[in-house]
């Protein structure tokens, strides 16, 4: 089955009890046994649950994995995928990672004895230069949040590979519909469900893909001995949610252009971040290796500060809030908001600077979301 048909029709659809075709809500904490050491194959939800089962298989198929495992929130998913290494472990990871992802690096697994080395993960050489003898994981994100840098999956896992590093990628911005990266020899794939695969800004929750069955059989008991999974009930919206993932991402890619083109020609603006942009230093990997550029446009207004507080005043159609992948468009402040919890040297090292705003580019009409842009640009 094909993309399309899979983001409807994988896992256990209709339900087998009573053949429901939307899949029912299992809002229960234990199943009772058939008979002594005899259950119907769920004893606790923690554990498993089957509503949960149906959207993990789902986004397992979606993205050509092994199995899937649904969490409470992405960085739930992050925390028990960083909870596969050890004290002493060191692991060497993107700088311009999501900042939640550095923060629980940095300021919570530092404090457990893991090693971090943030870099560009841009060329074999620089990856090369980090590896240590304990270096254990490489923490990949393409497209990253919020400067939409590229990096060649492929080029990352040939030299993980190499060195007998484990690949974890981030494919929250790029989704499976556009960005594959199994097909690349990444080990696990993770995701924060709360962006486009749920795409309604009405869940936060997360997701792992695994490739082998051990890392399945590592995933599934961390899950359950740190109790990070979802809600029955978020698990049923994200798969409400990914059945119109296919036709959202077409449409938010088709305005997020049309956003990125009328940011580029505009004299308010010193740069436009997407890499669908053939100005974008990334832009020819990202077309060897996605089928789509994604929905999320940055730009750095000139003016500093004052331009960028005018900025997100103004809006109307757009709103200012964190987050992103929904179908409402949402403007933020990378600086002050989302990525607040890096230290201003490094946030500015990276090149997230105080211009800088970040557009998640919903499905609203393209004409109304230009003459938002261009009415909170150009104050009359
Ligand atoms: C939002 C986000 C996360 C964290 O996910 P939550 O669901 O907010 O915990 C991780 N990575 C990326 C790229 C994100 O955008």
């Amino acid at each position: 089955m094909r993309f399309e048909t899979l983001a409807i029709h994988a896992g256990e659809r209709p339900d087998a009890m009573f053949g429901a075709i939307s899949v029912p809500i299992y809002q229960t904490s234990t199943f009772v046994f058939e008979d002594v050491g005899k259950t119907r194959g769920y004893d606790y939800s923690r554990t498993a649950n089957p509503t949960r089962q149906v959207l993990e298989d789902t986004i397992a198929r979606l993205e050509g994995g092994k199995a899937g495992f649904a969490f409470a929130t992405g960085m739930a998913a992050e925390t028990t995928v960083i909870h596969l290494l050890k004290a002493g472990d060191h692991v060497i990871s993107g700088d311009d990672v999501y900042g939640g992802t550095y923060r629980l690096f940095q300021n919570v697994m530092r404090d457990f004895g893991l090693e971090f080395t943030f870099l560009r993960i841009d060329s074999r050489q620089r990856i090369e230069e980090a590896i240590k003898p304990n270096t254990r994981m490489l923490w990949l994100e393409t497209p990253s949040n919020p400067l939409l840098n590229i990096v060649d999956i492929e080029m990352a896992v040939d030299v993980a590979k190499k060195h007998n590093l484990l690949t974890v990628i981030d494919n929250t911005f790029a989704t499976p519909y556009f960005l594959r990266p199994i097909e690349y020899g990444v080990d696990l794939v993770i995701h924060s469900t709360t962006k486009y695969l749920n795409g309604h800004c009405d869940v936060v929750g997360g997701a792992v893909v695994t490739t082998s069955d051990e890392l399945t059989q590592r995933v599934q008991f961390l899950l359950n001995a740190m109790g990070t999974c979802a809600s029955p009930f978020d698990c049923w919206l994200v798969l409400r949610g990914i059945e119109t993932l296919p036709v959202r991402m077409k449409q938010h890619e088709e305005n997020a252009i049309a956003v990125a083109n009328y940011l580029k020609g505009h004299t308010g603006v010193s740069r436009v971040f997407y890499p669908g942009l053939e100005s974008h230093p990334g832009y020819k990997i990202a077309r060897k290796q996605m089928k789509g550029f994604g929905g999320v446009v940055s730009f750095k207004i000139k003016g500093g500060l004052e331009a960028v507080n005018s900025f997100l005043r103004r809006i109307k159609v757009f709103s200012l809030a964190e987050s992103l992948g929904g179908v409402a468009s949402l403007a933020e402040h990378p600086a002050t908001m989302t990525h607040a919890s890096m230290p201003k040297d490094y946030r500015e090292k990276v090149g997230i600077t105080d211009g800088l705003i970040r557009l998640s580019v919903g499905l609203e009409n393209i004409d109304d979301l230009i003459d938002d842009l261009r009415q909170a640009l150009e104050p009359s």
